[in-house]
């Protein structure tokens, strides 16, 4: 009898945590209970995986599985074996970005112009004790969940696109490396730290610029019409998530603050990087104006989010606004050389990156 792919999940991922049961997480009352939070990350990965297979059914060849390991980390993994693809994302992952999302909120400085902000009452928080904060106004509640949605989406994106890329084949073939792990985790010695962020980039491009274009044809549509009066304010809705989601990881990524090199791009060129894609996706679509608008949006909820972050003065480094022009250079360099060695992995032909004069004015 074929072995049940939540047993072979299980299996596979036990070294980390292995699968977690529904009815391991602790339940509380309200928005933040964590097992409904990370039922909400299954079905929307789910809902992610399966608008992808009814619009591009070659990438995937065999079937998929995605699951949470129990480990209370911030992290996720992607790997491809012979019969089936695997994504797992930790415990750690959807439960405190959610209550970071609704302890920002419920401070009446942040994002003051969403709902009706005056009502919040929180005025103190850490990050390291997150307390358990949810905004008193419903439009900033609902503004929070939107913000989970869009980092959840990313992040999922993201995963998927390691197997679409080409990214796990090629680490198997190449370098005998069963997954692709994220931030945290073992380095894999064979690939240098360059090699590794221009991975990373290169899975940010693709998921930016999926997302991109899927939120301006379900605004088009109307499906954002209840959060988003504009497609510029859903673009900042995205970004600042996004922006969150960069800085949150670099926060918790122990090997960055003890000094050693990051797997992932600076999160200031991470955003910046995905300013970029966008722009590069924009233009597709719209004159040189509409794309330049569009890539400065993004720029400028990045600020947003930037002095939101730093305004709660927990991180261990502050996150500055730098300009990280030669850090992009690089990852553009890198990126375009390891394009080469991709393409027999990768399941989709993706085009190469623009030149990144054209985009970095
Ligand atoms: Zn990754």
């Amino acid at each position: 009898m074929q072995a049940r792919p939540e047993d072979t999940f299980d299996q596979i991922f036990r070294d980390y945590g292995g699968r977690l049961q529904s009815d391991e997480l602790e339940s509380t009352s309200g928005m933040l209970d964590p097992p409904f939070i990370v039922s909400q990350l299954l079905h929307r990965a789910r809902l992610v995986v399966h608008s992808f297979k009814s619009t591009y059914p070659h990438f995937f060849p065999k079937d998929i599985w995605i699951d949470i390991i129990r480990n209370p980390k911030f992290n996720a993994i992607a790997t491809s074996r012979p019969d089936r693809d695997y994504v797992a994302f930790f415990s750690g992952m959807p439960i405190p970005l959610s209550y970071l999302f609704f302890d920002w909120l419920s401070h009446p400085d942040v994002l003051s112009d969403i709902g009706n902000a005056a009502v919040e009452k929180q005025q103190f928080t850490d990050l390291r004790t997150i307390p358990f904060w949810i905004p008193a106004d419903e439009a900033r509640r609902e503004y929070c969940t939107k913000l989970l949605v869009h980092a959840l989406d990313f992040i999922i994106c993201h995963e998927l696109q390691h197997l679409f890329l080409g990214h796990t084949d090629y680490l198997r073939v190449r370098f005998g490396h069963a997954e692709f792990p994220e931030i945290g985790m073992t380095r894999l010695q064979s690939l240098r730290p360059c090699d590794f962020r221009a991975l990373e980039w290169d899975c940010d491009r693709a998921a930016i610029r999926t997302i991109y274009c899927t939120l301006r044809i379900d605004f088009e549509k109307g499906v954002h019409a209840d959060t988003y009066a504009t497609l510029d304010e859903a673009l900042r809705g995205l970004m600042l998530s996004l922006s969150t989601v960069f800085s949150f990881m670099s926060f918790y990524e122990s090997r960055l603050n003890s000094g050693c090199e990051s797997t992932h791009p600076h999160p200031q060129t991470r955003c910046y990087l995905a300013a970029t894609a966008v722009y590069e996706q924009a233009l597709q679509d719209e004159d040189r104006e509409g794309a330049e608008h569009i890539k400065n949006v993004f720029l400028s909820a990045h600020r947003e989010a930037v002095s939101i972050w730093n305004g709660f003065r927990t991180c261990s480094f502050p996150i500055e606004y730098i300009c990280c022009e030669d850090d992009i250079k690089q990852m553009y360099r890198d990126v375009i050389r390891l394009k080469k060695e991709l393409k027999p992995y990768c399941r989709y032909c993706t085009d190469m990156p623009s030149d990144w004069r054209e985009l970095i004015r």
